[in-house]
Formats: C-alpha cells, sequence, structure tokens
C-alpha cells in the first residue's frame, strides 16, 4: 500500500490514555519498526533534500528522537526546545496553554544565530498550541522557521492552520480523524 498507510498501521492507538476518552497515538511501535522510521524520517525530510537547513528544532520528548535523525539526513545541527528548567545556559522562555492549566518551555539564547533556517519537529500536532510556542521562542532568538513537521495531524483540532497563520508552512505524513 501507499506510505502513508504504512505508517498509519505502524501507529498504535491506546484508547482512554491517558484518560478515559481520549485515544492516544503511540508512535513507540512506528519507531520500533525499521522500515516505518526511515521512511518517516525520508518523508519528514523529502521537501527540504538539498536545501540548507542550520538547525532542526525538536520539541521533548518525542521531537528530539524525530529531530536527531532529521537533523542527520539534513546535515545540520539539532537544537532541543525543552520543559523550564531543565537546560543549563542562558534561555528564553515561554509560557503556553495546555488542556489543563500552563506549562512553559524554553530554548537557549544562543541555540541559534541570528537568520538562521531552522525546521521544527515533533511527532505529532493537535490544537498547535506547543507548536505555536515553540515557533514564537524560536523567533524571538532569532530563527528564520522555515517550516513545521509532524508525522500525525489531528485535522479535526485544526492545529496546522493555527501555525500556517503564523506564516510557517505545516507538513505531516499522517491523520487521525
Ligand atoms: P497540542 O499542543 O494540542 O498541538 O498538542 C501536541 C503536543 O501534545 C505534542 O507535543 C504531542 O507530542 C502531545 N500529544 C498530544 N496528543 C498526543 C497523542 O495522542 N500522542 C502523542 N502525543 C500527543
Amino acid at each position: 500500500g501507499s506510505t502513508a498507510r504504512i505508517l498509519k498501521d505502524a501507529i498504535r492507538t491506546i484508547p482512554d490514555y491517558p484518560k478515559p476518552g481520549v485515544a492516544f497515538r503511540d508512535i513507540t511501535t512506528l519507531l520500533g519498526d525499521a522500515w516505518a522510521f526511515r521512511r518517516a524520517v525520508d518523508e519528514l525530510v523529502q521537501p527540504w533534500a538539498g536545501a540548507k537547513i542550520d538547525k532542526v528544532a525538536g520539541i521533548e520528548a518525542r521531537g528530539f528522537i524525530l529531530g536527531g535523525a532529521l537533523a542527520h539526513q539534513l546535515s545540520s545541527g539539532f537544537v532541543p526546545v525543552r520543559k523550564k528548567g531543565k537546560l543549563p545556559h542562558e534561555t528564553v522562555r515561554i509560557a503556553y496553554s495546555l488542556e489543563y492549566g500552563l506549562d512553559e518551555m524554553e530554548v537557549h539564547k544562543d541555540a541559534v544565530k541570528p537568520g538562521e533556517r531552522v525546521i521544527l519537529v515533533d511527532d505529532l500536532i493537535a490544537t498547535g498550541g506547543t507548536a505555536e510556542a515553540a515557533v514564537r521562542l524560536l523567533r524571538e532568538i532569532g530563527a528564520d522557521v522555515l517550516a513545521a513537521v509532524f508525522i500525525i495531524d489531528l485535522p479535526e483540532l485544526k492545529g496546522a492552520d493555527k501555525i500556517r497563520a503564523l506564516g510557517v508552512p505545516v507538513h505531516t505524513l499522517v491523520s487521525f480523524e
């Protein structure tokens, strides 16, 4: 079948996790499948093959796994976007809303040089709140955010539209309604 179909079949759905009524999309099964993992990375970077990308920024924690592989494939550096209090050097911090309450994420102030070309990655985009905060943070330290890429889109939640409205193109591989 198509690559999208095969990747979709490699993702496991856990009903009622982390709470009743939620269907959690679990990419650990995709990561554990050598072919699916390689294929997902190839598809995520495909639009930027041959482009000069300075940095890939990954959102903690699943964005780190993908981001390292993407950075290698694009011959670029890697930048971790982390939950507050985890980065040792000077940071900029942003608050963002989760389903319940607020959280904060950080990036090192010197993680990118002004004007550097950055691609943002995470495993999944839902409401887009997490990715929006990461885009704002990266821009605050001078990044030119060229795109945001995700394995999974939940299109009903319109997160991709939120990121596109910031002027950042979005590329996803698989959708779950
Ligand atoms: P958003 O901010 O609503 O777009 O939520 C996206 C963030 O929550 C990402 O960092 C995802 O890793 C995480 N997330 C939300 N739902 C799921 C899921 O079903 N599977 C895996 N991660 C999820």
